[in-house]
C-alpha cells in the first residue's frame, strides 16, 4: 500500500483544519478527507460562534482563553468581544460563584455582580436569580474564517502538501505513526476537491 501521508484526517471543519495547520507546521504531511463539497459544512459552519472562558474546570477555562488571544490577532476571525453575561438561580449561584473567582485567579476579567448591577448591561426581571457574572472578553468569531485560514496556513506550511479529498466514504490508506493497514473499508465515489 503506498504511503501517502504522515497523518490522515477525516473531516474539515475546524477541529480538522486545527490539527492540519498544528501538524504541518510541525513538518508532517498530511491528508485531510472530507465528504461535503467544502470545509466547515458541519457543526463549524452551523454554531452559534460563541467563545467564552466562563466554564467551570479550570482547563476549559485556560484553552478558552488561549483560544481567544488567537483569534485577537487573527483578522480572519472576526472577534467580537460583546461579552456573555449571566444570571444564576439560586440553587446553581454557589458554584457558578466558586468558578467566577477560580477564572479571576486565572487572570481573567470576570466580574461577580448582584443581579440588580447586572441588569445595567442586560435589563431583566431578577427574581430567583441570585447573581450573575460577566466577561467582556467573552464573545463571537467567524468559525468559515478561522476554519479557511488554518487550512490556507497548513498549505503554506506544506508548500501546498495538504490535500482535502471529497469522497462518500474514507478510502484505505497507509499511516507512518500508527497501526499501518486500513481501519476504513470502501471505495472514494466524488470527485477530488480542494478546501478552502
Ligand atoms: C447548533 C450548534 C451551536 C453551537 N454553538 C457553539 C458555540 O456557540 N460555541 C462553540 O464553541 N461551539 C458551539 N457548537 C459546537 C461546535 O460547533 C463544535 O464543537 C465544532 O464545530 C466541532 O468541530 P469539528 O471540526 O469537530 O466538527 P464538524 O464541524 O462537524 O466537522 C466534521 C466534518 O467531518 C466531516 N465528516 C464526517 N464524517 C466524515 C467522513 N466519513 N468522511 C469525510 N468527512 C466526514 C463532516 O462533513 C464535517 O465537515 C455548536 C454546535 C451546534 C450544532
Amino acid at each position: 500500500m503506498a504511503h501517502i501521508a504522515d497523518v490522515l484526517i477525516v473531516g474539515a471543519g475546524i477541529v480538522g483544519a486545527a490539527c492540519a495547520r498544528r501538524l504541518s507546521e510541525r513538518g508532517l504531511s498530511v491528508v485531510l478527507l472530507e465528504r461535503e463539497a467544502m470545509p466547515a459544512a458541519g457543526s463549524t459552519g452551523r454554531s452559534a460562534a460563541g467563545v467564552r472562558v466562563q466554564f467551570s474546570e479550570a482547563l476549559n477555562v485556560r484553552l478558552s482563553a488561549a483560544s481567544i488571544e488567537e483569534y485577537r490577532a487573527m483578522p480572519q476571525a472576526a472577534y467580537r468581544p460583546i461579552g456573555y453575561l449571566f444570571y444564576v438561580p439560586h440553587g446553581q449561584w454557589a458554584a457558578h460563584r466558586e468558578a467566577a473567582i477560580m477564572q479571576q485567579r486565572l487572570g481573567l476579567p470576570v466580574q461577580v455582580l448582584e443581579p440588580a448591577e447586572a441588569t445595567r448591561i442586560v435589563p431583566a426581571k431578577t427574581t430567583g436569580f441570585a447573581g450573575a457574572t460577566f466577561c467582556g472578553a467573552d464573545g463571537c468569531v467567524d468559525p468559515h474564517g478561522i476554519t479557511l485560514a488554518w487550512l490556507a496556513q497548513a498549505r503554506a506550511a506544506r508548500a501546498a502538501k495538504v490535500r482535502s479529498e471529497r469522497h462518500a466514504a474514507p478510502r484505505p490508506v497507509a499511516v507512518r505513526h500508527g497501526v499501518r493497514g486500513s481501519p476504513f473499508s470502501g471505495r472514494p465515489t466524488g470527485s477530488a476537491a480542494r478546501a478552502g
